[in-house]
């Protein structure tokens, strides 16, 4: 038993801790959880806790379901909602096949795979998302107009409102997971908020994003309001974005931070944006996985729809924040198609791949855009050599397919499952006919 596990056994006990949550999430994103008495603990650290991967998204096929939870004695904390007596806690874990091999369906490992080989190039990897949900009056009936808790906008201070109560309770509680909270706000939407998270290591912020939801949900429950991270839930509103900003270290080095060159970034930082942008639509069935991300994506209000790059341009799919001078640690780039609803392990991998790419490859940056490029014709655009991202999910999903970057990063298995999957949600939505059609064709047909 190493030092981390006996920290975790020592803590159940002196908190009296009843139950211990074990925590993972499938290829679709959905967090996971059974829960382990204290007796347990022991033997979940030395051997897992098996468990039927069958009835688990992508996790496994059904002839070899049986699979098994490790879980992380590093990710240990209390959940605050549950209370100080009888309490609970989590741990995320790895999935481990039954002879003890990491399961090449588990998602962590997808990211943890990406992350190694980044270190093996003297990189780690660091990410700070800012999550954008919605706050809506409770409602069973999905088919009734959303009722946003306020009529706020960006930035506002609603008096009375809920919102930042809300905004109180939850960073309250991610604070004391150990959570760090940069900023908050309401965004631009009605009962739209946003709430960003420190920078860290990928890992940790995928775990902390898991996290994050779980907690948005709990405290909305607790507080009578419904939130949701659906990237477009009203057709005349912003949609929900994970704008995500990345960097890359060389030890204690921000290796994207180049005193005195353009824009102080450095040609690591240059050719990682090279990578994106040349892998950009690839990945996209990936950081905007849903039918309903492409209403975002091409909704206007601030989400990117083509592929390019520029200082402060909030139109561009990668935007480099202004500098501030003396922190190079701040140095940093901003992607800003991932949406609210991505898984974010498979989406921290794909852009770290994507990058890295661009790196090893030597890509060269196009000139950066600096107009409004919604506003361009589309021959502009062309002439700038600037590309579409995909306007659906179908066609997202047929430049994945054939993406090599994309099935290396995920591996065999999750590519498969991910392409089948997507197919089959695209088929669904396809064969609907719906309300917008019976309004528009019925009188006329
Ligand atoms: N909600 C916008 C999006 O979907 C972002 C708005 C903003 O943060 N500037 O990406
Ligand atoms: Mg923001
Ligand atoms: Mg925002
Ligand atoms: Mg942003």
């Amino acid at each position: 038993m190493d030092r981390q596990q006996e920290f975790v056994l020592r803590t159940v006990e002196e908190r009296d801790i009843r139950f211990i949550r074990l925590w993972f999430t499938d290829v679709l994103g959905t967090l996971k959880s059974v829960a382990v008495a204290p007796a347990e603990l022991e033997a979940a650290f030395s051997e897992g806790i098996g468990f039927d991967g069958s009835s688990i998204e992508g996790l496994t096929r059904v002839y070899e379901a049986d699979m098994i939870a490790k879980p992380d004695p590093t990710t240990f904390q209390v959940l605050p909602w549950r209370g100080e007596r009888h309490g609970t806690a989590r741990m995320f874990c790895d999935i481990l096949t039954p002879d003890g091999e990491p399961s090449l369906a588990d998602s962590r490992n997808v990211l943890k795979r990406m992350l190694a080989k980044a270190s093996e190039k003297g990189f780690t990897f660091y990410t700070h998302p800012e999550v954008e949900f919605y706050l809506f009056e409770p409602s069973t009936d999905p088919s009734l107009p959303l009722v946003p808790v306020d009529q706020g906008g960006y930035f506002d201070h609603v008096p009375r409102g809920t919102a930042h109560d809300f905004r109180r309770a939850a960073i309250t509680m991610l604070e004391s997971m150990g959570i760090s909270v940069e900023f908050s706000h309401h965004e631009a939407g009605p009962g739209q908020n946003e709430i960003d998270l420190r920078y860290a290591d990928a890992l940790t912020t995928a775990d902390n994003i898991m996290t994050f939801r779980t907690v948005v949900k709990e405290v909305a429950l607790e507080q009578g309001v419904y939130a949701s991270f659906m990237p477009k839930p009203m057709a005349d509103q912003p949609g929900s974005g994970m704008h995500t900003h990345l960097s890359l270290f060389e030890g204690d080095r921000n290796a994207f931070h180049a005193p005195g060159e353009h824009l102080e970034l450095s040609s690591v930082a240059r050719s990682f944006i090279a990578g994106l942008l040349t892998h950009a639509a690839e990945i996209t069935a990936v950081t905007n996985q849903f039918t309903n991300s492409y209403k975002r994506l091409w909704g206007g209000a601030e989400a990117p729809s083509y592929i390019c790059w520029g200082h402060n341009n909030r139109s561009a799919l990668v935007r480099v924040p202004m500098y501030k001078p003396g922190k190079s640690n701040s140095a940093r780039i901003e992607y800003r198609a991932v949406d609210s609803a991505t898984n974010p392990y498979l989406a921290f991998a794909v852009l770290l791949a994507a990058g890295l790419k661009g790196i090893e490859e030597g890509y060269q940056l196009p000139e950066g855009a600096d107009d409004d490029v919604w506003e361009l014709t589309d021959a502009e655009r062309r002439a700038m050599g600037i590309d579409p991202l995909p306007a659906t999910l179908e066609n997202a999903i047929t430049v994945m397919e054939k993406s090599e970057l994309v099935a290396e990063t995920l591996g065999e298995h999750v590519f498969d499952f991910v392409l089948r999957n997507k197919k089959q949600e695209w088929e669904d939505y396809r064969s609907q006919v719906t309300p917008y059609e019976l309004k528009r064709f019925l009188p006329m047909l």
